[in-house]
């Protein structure tokens, strides 16, 4: 039903006077919960010469119910199965020309039935808000600094007592400009600027929109890095390939110069006056990877993160639509931007689950930039560290080319990782005695150490010494956590607060202690231990305010021996040199989960973890406490590398008839009452029993329906249904003929249910 057809409308002929004139019938996606594309007739008033104006992209402000709606125009059609009397008029087209190129309004369709998710809040979510609302489509100016004629005569003796000042005015003699948002990233001093600007070195100006222009090579400021042999192979095979759609995976270790090898591609894309976008994790759109690329290239940038007022979001996006900006960076939904002339789509660690979104419209930016890629005809780099099996898969079977970087860049030593055995140690607050014995040798001879927690199954909660009755979530089949500091107990599921009990409530006894690891004890537990070294915990509470973060890394990269101790935060996006060893206190919570992936996606965090240590001279070590030590799999992490362990799991993968050697959907249901979920679940079942049988299809298993790992969240019991199958086309055609259906029975409001392509997990 969204499948895209061509453009059937034809302009009156003028000397068909004597058949009904035909009407045009506008195709729209519309923002509403339904699964369907609407008809509209054209607005009243329009004359045929305004009509054959119209195209796919644009918005169209139509009736729906008693609201007015800004829909996008997804193609016109002569027909319509809508009764005449049904059929209503738009109110007003908005664009006078296409807001989205075509390949973006396909990619947008594509995903829409992909994901079985209604079209219209597809388009309506992927649009930055001023549009969804209906403003025009117009780049706002924007303020700018520029040299002054005096400040172009500046030689490199001025300004010698005023680094900050010589800054700006070096940054501004290679950048024809310098807009708000370079000066935040580049952490520039206001005061400086202010200085410079009352001395008449440098003006501000209100700019207006500003147009394309040519990429001019010798802009570039920060010089590109001789490659090594892995690298040129690497720029050199993706560099053939550009302008036409390939997929590689670069898989280098952590420090390879993976970023290097993205810069490089990214110069020869701006050469052919082409685009680059670049998708990054959430976590690693930080001030230094932007400033990173504003160093090297000379040319605008588009930076898209959740930070962006309306306007600048707005800006932004045009901006890259309009080809000004030539390298779009952001995350997972920066996908959506539209570009004038796309030239290439990297993704970085192209393993990292902040890729899919979990809720709502749930995607794959991954997933879908390929599908981009292949649509524009232009080449796709997905780089990691630690690939997902996915991605390795498609480079084994030789789907993707496979470039590898097995050396860390430059003369930085790799890591070695070693499993310590705790079955028979006793664990002090989760630490064993070696482990401690290794941490005060390595902070005797100077040097930093990371603990890194994985909170998963971790959490600190409270429990009775006496009877044993433990906190638990009045919500969810879930334990509070105890958090220490401004005391309570909090459910990380809901987020219930309540007061931290001050007897057991089963048997009155007032001896409760706290149980399990969080960062917050191993903190104190720590500095008892270590009374003269620094402790210094990273986790989302001491980081929640602006530049905490910041000033917490200076500190570390000052370099004096201090122990880091913290979450997943420390695993991705920050290098630390002084680093030699990394403490993983317990990797068993992740690796033995239910969850299918939940040894792939433990080992990644691993490597990641331990490829933040060691620099030139001084390899790091990383010791994981664990009681697996001769689990296969984690001593061919551990003893070989990820390239081995991800190989031996995909073996375990295919035994299993699971991803990717399996394509899975996963339908979810809740409900405040225990039973719904899976009575409607039920139904799913058997309606998609039918429609199999209808189609004469016997290649779907349909599993459960089964509660949910935690069945009860938030006050909701939640059930699950998951359908596997070994072609992605079959299961797809289930879904389109299901997802309709479901929408329109009536049990369907029984329950909130939702449907998982492609799941990450099944929690
Ligand atoms: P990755 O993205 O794979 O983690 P980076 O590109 O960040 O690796 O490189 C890691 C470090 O090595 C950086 O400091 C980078 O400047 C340096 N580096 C990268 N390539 C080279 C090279 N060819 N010669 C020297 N240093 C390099
Ligand atoms: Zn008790
Ligand atoms: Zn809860």
């Amino acid at each position: 039903m969204l499948t895209l057809r061509p453009s059937t409308f034809m302009p009156t002929p003028k000397d068909a006077s004597l058949l009904p004139a035909p009407k045009v019938i506008l195709r729209l996606a519309v923002p509403s919960p339904l699964r369907r594309l609407f008809d509209y007739l054209a607005p009243e008033g329009l004359d045929d010469e305004q009509i054959a104006t119209l195209v796919p992209g644009m918005r169209v402000r139509v009736p729906f119910g008693s609201r007015a709606l800004v829909a996008v125009l997804v193609s016109l059609e002569a027909h319509t199965d809508v009764p005449a009397a049904r059929l209503r008029s738009a109110l007003e087209v908005l664009d006078n020309q296409a807001l989205l190129p075509q390949s973006l309004t396909n990619l947008y369709l594509w995903a829409a039935q992909y994901y079985q998710h209604p079209p219209g809040d597809v388009f309506h979510s992927m649009l930055p808000a001023l549009l969804r609302q209906g403003r025009p489509a117009e780049r706002p100016g924007k303020k700018v600094w520029q040299l002054s004629e005096a400040g172009q005569e500046l030689t490199e003796q001025d300004l010698r007592r005023a680094p900050r000042q010589r800054e700006i005015v070096e940054f501004l003699k290679e950048h024809e400009a310098l807009d708000k948002s370079a000066v935040s990233e580049m952490g520039i001093s206001a005061s400086a600027l202010i200085a410079l600007q009352a001395n008449g070195f440098i003006v501000m100006e209100e700019r207006a929109a500003s147009s394309p222009r040519a990429f001019d090579a010798q802009h570039s400021s920060a010089q590109a890095l001789a490659l090594n042999a892995e690298q040129t192979h690497a720029v050199e095979h993706i560099g053939k390939g550009l302008g036409s759609f390939q997929c590689h995976l670069l898989d280098g270790v952590t420090g390879s110069g993976k970023t290097e090898v993205y810069l490089q591609i990214i110069a020869r894309v701006l050469e052919q006056s082409r685009q680059a976008l670049v998708l990054v994790p959430e976590i690693s759109l930080t001030p230094q990877t932007i400033a990173r690329f504003r160093q090297r290239f000379a040319c605008q940038i588009a930076v898209l993160h959740s930070g962006l007022t309306d306007s600048e979001r707005l800006n932004a996006w045009l901006e890259a639509r309009d080809g000004v900006a030539k390298i779009i960076i952001g995350t997972r939904s920066a996908l959506f931007t539209p570009m004038a002339q796309p030239g290439v789509i990297i993704i970085d660690e192209e393993h990292d689950s902040s890729f899919k979104q979990q809720e709502g419209f749930r995607y794959s930016a991954r997933d879908l930039a390929i599908v981009r890629a292949r649509q524009e005809k232009v080449s796709i780099v997905l780089g990691s560290a630690t690939p997902s099996l996915e991605s390795l898969h498609n480079a084994l079977s030789g789907r993707y080319s496979h470039l590898t970087l097995k050396e860390r860049a430059g003369d930085a030593a790799s890591p070695t990782l070693k499993l310590l055995d705790t079955t028979h140690e006793q664990l002090h607050e989760g630490f064993s005695a070696p482990l401690l014995e290794q941490m005060r040798s390595h902070l005797q001879r100077g040097n930093q150490v990371l603990v890194f927690i994985n909170r998963r199954g971790f959490a600190p909660t409270l429990q009775c010494a006496d009877c044993g009755w433990v906190a638990e979530c009045t919500r969810c089949d879930a334990r509070m956590t105890l958090h220490k500091k401004q005391p309570h107990l909090r459910c990380h599921h809901c987020d219930t607060r309540r007061p931290v009990d001050y007897a057991c409530p089963n048997c009155k006894s007032k001896n409760l202690q706290a149980l399990g690891l969080g960062t917050e004890r191993s903190e104190a537990f720590l500095q008892s231990q270590f009374p003269d070294t620094r402790v210094l915990r990273v986790d989302r509470d001491t980081t929640r305010r602006k530049n905490e973060l910041d000033a917490l890394l200076n500190e570390v990269h000052q370099g004096k021996p201090c122990i880091l101790i913290g979450t997943q935060m420390l695993a991705k996006g920050h290098h630390f040199p002084c680093v030699t060893l990394v403490a993983v206190l317990d990797a068993d919570a992740g690796l033995f989960s239910a969850d299918f992936r939940g040894q792939e996606h433990t080992a990644q965090l691993l490597m990641q973890v331990a490829g933040r240590s060691g620099r030139a001279g001084l390899a790091g070590e990383v010791l994981i406490q664990t009681r697996h030590a001769t689990h296969e799999t984690l001593r061919t992490l551990v003893n070989e590398d990820y390239g081995h362990f991800a190989r031996a799991l995909l073996v375990e993968r295919n035994n299993a008839y699971m991803p990717p050697f399996s394509y899975l959907a996963l339908f979810r249901a809740e409900a405040i009452d225990l039973r719904a979920p899976e009575t409607f679940l039920g139904i799913v079942r058997d309606r998609a029993g039918g429609i199999l049988a209808a189609q004469g299809n016997q290649d779907v298993a349909l599993l459960g329906p089964l509660p949910a790992p935690m069945e009860r969240r938030n006050g909701k019991y939640r059930a699950q249904l998951l359908l596997q199958c070994p072609q992605r086309r079959t299961l797809q055609n289930l879904l389109s003929a299901l997802c309709p259906e479901l929408e329109s029975m009536k049990e369907s409001r029984s329950v909130r249910w939702s449907l998982d392509v492609d799941p990450q997990d099944m929690i």
